[in-house]
């Protein structure tokens, strides 16, 4: 295999290969070289017209002599130009980077690892940017803005306080027939519960039915003069049964307890009362 030479190389060798100076293996890699590079095969070829040029000036004698050397100075000075603008022109400066494969590699490499840099830079930036819940960044950005669902309000006699729609969650799942819950709460802007608490958890068998009820639950939301805001409540739930006394002996009263479903019993009546509106919890 013939090891690899380079126009810097190549370009020493020149003129012995010319002049026939040069050992045979170094020949063989001159040769093969100048098979593909354009520029060292355009040098041989000025460098062999310039040794005919002399070699005619030398050989021609008499008075021709004057013309001649003049001739061959002008000459090598065209060939000294044409060569120099042939080196500085793009394609032989583009084929120049690629002349030493050596380089190409590492180049390459150079590239790709400042590309991953880059990259890494980005990416970590990317993720350092992000507000994580409960960061600093995340808790400075809630409490700059009150009143937002992440920094609720204390109701206070300024605001209009938040008022159920669908007349609230019912307790009809409830078969006890008295029951108060108290939540606390925050009623967001968009008028839902939302981080609730159960503060009395007496009544525990139906507690998972009731905070059903409770995050099905709209209310309108709190407002103060620039709008809606979130507050903190206190919510009290309370089912309340009313019975009457029955006297046995009035059968104008008794009459009902024949037929309940045709007509509503004015002896039982049962219901939760409407909810309280929720109070400024407690601070
Ligand atoms: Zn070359």
């Amino acid at each position: 295999m013939i090891s690899y030479l380079g126009c810097d190389g190549a370009r020493e060798m020149l003129q012995p290969f010319i002049d026939g100076e040069l050992p045979t293996a170094a020949q063989v890699r001159l040769e093969s070289h100048l098979r593909w590079c354009d520029t060292c095969a355009a040098r041989v070829d000025d460098l062999r017209t310039v040794g005919a040029s002399l070699r005619i000036g030398a050989a021609v004698p008499g008075h021709h002599s004057e013309d001649q050397r003049a001739l061959s100075v002008i000459q090598s000075e065209v060939l000294t130009r044409i060569r120099a603008e042939r080196d500085q022109s793009w394609g032989v400066r583009c084929r120049g980077l690629f002349s030493d494969m050596r380089f190409l590699w590492p180049a390459i490499g150079a590239t790709v690892a400042v590309a991953l840099c880059f990259y890494a830079v980005t990416s970590v930036n990317r993720v350092a940017r992000a507000e994580l819940p409960y960061s600093l960044a995340d808790r400075i950005s809630a409490s700059a803005n009150p009143g937002s669902d992440r920094n609720p309000l204390q109701l206070d006699s300024r605001m209009l306080a938040p008022r159920p729609l669908d007349h609230g969650s019912s307790l009809d799942f409830m078969p006890a027939e008295d029951a108060v819950f108290a939540l606390a709460a925050v009623v967001t802007r968009e008028g839902r519960v939302a981080n609730f608490e159960l503060l009395d958890a007496a009544e525990s068998a139906h507690v998972t039915a009731l905070l059903e009820a409770v995050k099905e639950s709209r209310f309108t939301p709190a407002r103060t003069s620039d709008g809606a805001v979130a507050v903190n409540v206190v919510w009290l739930l309370e089912r309340t049964t009313v019975k009457a006394s029955i006297d046995p002996n009035d059968a104008g009263l008794l009459a009902p307890l024949t037929a309940p479903s045709e007509k509503p019993s004015a002896e039982r009546t049962s219901g939760e009362r409407p909810r309280r509106a929720p109070r400024p919890a407690r601070s």
